[in-house]
């Protein structure tokens, strides 16, 4: 059922929205019966279902299963010819998830019929966001984007991120002049070049800006810091007329000479003043006065963000358009202008086969994992982990996200995003759980255990107030012998932000070398008796003492008012982790 999809059709595409959402159940099962007549010769599906393709044996004989158990077949598609061992489409690509696995990057099967689904969602999304957001269709969007570097498999398929193949597709190519920035700068691969000449073009061409963003907020922050470091000479561009030397990316550097153009003083008069202003409070609205509103992700680990965008954009409408992932497209947000505490995702019944895991508010399983329901069986106010099946080669397929029922659209239902299963710290597009955390943070003890000194507690927090955001550690320590507090060595505490940094996963040190997207992580060393005065707050809130466990990561600012006024020192990475690219 291969569906197509004008986004210039709002007529056309309202009536498919509708059709999808309205008989979701039989679309579901269409899904599934075509995945599995599909499939049912592959290697996978073989071993579970021996050529049967009944959704009952499918439910009761496919396990659910996370990457890891998925993991061997991923690498003989990675290493060897990829024929028949999850799906039996052709594998075109590889796309590669932020999240990962024993530190390397988890891959996904990409065939075309799939890219294709893919972009059929995508068209409908931009008509249903057509429909509520006037100036979407107007004007420009200044719009920051970027690819990565692509590898080749042994296998011989490219690896790369979702978001690198949609830039670099036919289809992004069409749409790509309703945005300030030229094609080029978003194809160079040097992160700050790019972002330099896209920044530079978003401000020549202010007055045709009508949104801006980023696919992440985090995206659109770094770019709000790197005009902070930038805009003297970006504004001397502007006013000679002449673009930096640093920019060395030919084809970048001619597509932005040919709107940079003549030297501009007025429009450099015109901006100075605004980076200059006391306050950057609002900018975003005074830079691009047009702007009806922010393009960026604000859920989920991004809803972090939302106060400090509110700050720089003056309060502009932060619309969060798409749910998705590396694995598959889930869903749209129908009242995109809706504050971010109210956005739900329509699930599109149409992108894969969908079932729920039933969960508690922790996200633990409260039956038996393998009873999950079908999408129009879901219940409001329930929470649930989702699980996926795709024409790619994923069965039962636990994403790893939690989300509540908000309620439903016709029978497709909306889902708040909550959180993800297990992690616990994440900035950019690293994903730190608690099991990463200890690792790293046992490994970087050793050090001031050699010393005579003892961690006796430890936890985290996100910090987002400055740009980049970075990790903060809370360690109570105290000598072996007695609680006093041990001298502490600056030398010796930094190597032991390095070691927790070097501890972590590839994302999370790609995020800080290469990208510059997560800054130096922070210990903060706190008194002893820190971590009691800690669990007297939790316990005089409710929890029980004979359950208390430390929270590895602080959320509420009582907590976290609690061990800051305990602090005795703090202490920065000195050092950038090395990150190599792995397969
Ligand atoms: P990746 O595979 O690297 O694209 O990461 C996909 C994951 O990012 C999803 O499984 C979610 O955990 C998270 N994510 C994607 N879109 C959203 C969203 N709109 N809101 C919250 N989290 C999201």
């Amino acid at each position: 059922m291969l569906l197509t999809c004008d986004p210039n059709d709002k007529e056309g595409s309202s009536k498919l929205l509708e059709d999808l959402t309205t008989n979701a159940n039989r679309v579901q099962n269409q899904i599934l019966e075509e995945i599995l007549i599909e499939n049912s010769k592959t290697e996978y599906l073989r071993s579970f279902l021996n050529g049967n393709t009944d959704k009952v044996a499918f439910k009761k004989k496919v396990p659910m299963v996370e990457y890891e158990d998925i993991k061997h077949y991923i690498e003989r598609i990675v290493n060897e010819a990829p024929a028949e061992i999850l799906t039996s489409q052709t594998i075109t690509e590889l796309h590669t998830s932020s999240g990962t696995s024993g530190g390397q990057r988890k891959m996904m099967p990409v065939t075309a019929e799939d890219l294709e689904i893919k972009a059929f969602f995508s068209h409908l999304m931009s008509s249903v966001m057509k429909r509520s957001l006037d100036g979407l269709d107007e004007g420009k969007g200044m719009y920051l984007m970027f690819i990565k570097p692509e590898i080749v498999t042994p296998s011989g398929l490219i690896a790369r991120p979702a978001l690198t193949s949609y830039y670099k597709s036919r289809i992004f190519k069409r749409v790509c002049s309703g945005f300030t920035s030229p094609y080029e700068t978003i194809m160079c691969l040097d992160t700050e070049q790019s972002m330099y000449c896209q920044l530079l073009c978003g401000l020549i061409q202010r007055d045709e800006v009508f949104h801006v963003g980023a696919y992440y907020a985090s995206g659109f922050l770094q770019g709000i810091k790197f005009l902070e470091n930038y805009w003297p000479e970006l504004v001397s561009n502007i006013r000679t007329g002449n673009l930096s030397d640093w920019i060395t990316d030919t084809s970048c550097r001619n597509a932005v000479m040919s709107i940079l153009g003549r030297p501009n003083s007025e429009l450099a008069d015109l901006v100075e003043p605004m980076f200059k202003g006391k306050s950057w409070e609002g900018i975003v609205k005074r830079l691009w006065p047009r702007t009806k509103f922010v393009d960026s992700i604000s859920t989920g680990s991004m809803a972090q963000y939302i106060s400090i965008l509110d700050f720089y954009s003056g309060g502009l409408p932060l619309v969060s358009k798409a749910y998705a992932s590396s694995e598959c497209y889930f869903g749209f947000n129908l009242n995109p202008l809706c504050k971010p505490s109210d956005i739900s995702y329509t699930l599109l019944p149409y992108m894969a086969y969908f079932e729920f895991i039933p969960v508690d508010k922790n996200g633990e399983a409260e039956g038996l994992v393998g009873e999950a329901v079908d999408l129009v069986d879901v219940k409001p106010g329930k929470h649930y982990e989702l699980v996926v099946t795709t024409f790619t080669g994923l069965y039962r397929y636990r994403v790893g996200d939690i989300l509540m029922v908000t309620g439903f659209y016709n029978n497709a239902p909306q889902f708040r995003f909550l959180h993800r299963k297990n992690v616990i710290l994440s900035i950019d597009m690293d994903k730190t759980n608690e099991e990463d955390l200890f690792n790293a943070v046992t490994k970087a003890k050793i050090l001031v255990e050699s010393l005579g000194c003892l961690v006796t507690d430890y936890t985290s927090f996100p910090n987002t107030t400055s740009i980049p955001g970075h990790y903060v550690l809370f360690w109570e320590l105290k000598t072996m012998e007695n609680e006093d507090l041990p001298d502490l060595e600056a030398t010796i505490m930094e190597q032991c932000c390095n070691t927790v940094e070097d501890s972590l996963d590839y994302v999370y040190r790609r995020g800080r070398s290469k990208e510059k997207s997560i800054g130096p992580l922070e210990i903060r060393v706190v008194k002893y008796g820190t971590f009691d005065a800690l669990m007297d707050l939790f316990v005089s809130q409710g929890s029980s003492v004979n359950q208390y466990k430390t929270p590895r990561c602080i959320k509420s600012d009582e907590a976290l008012e609690i061990l800051n006024a305990r602090v005795v020192g703090n202490f920065f990475s000195k050092k950038v982790p090395t990150w190599e690219l792995q397969t």
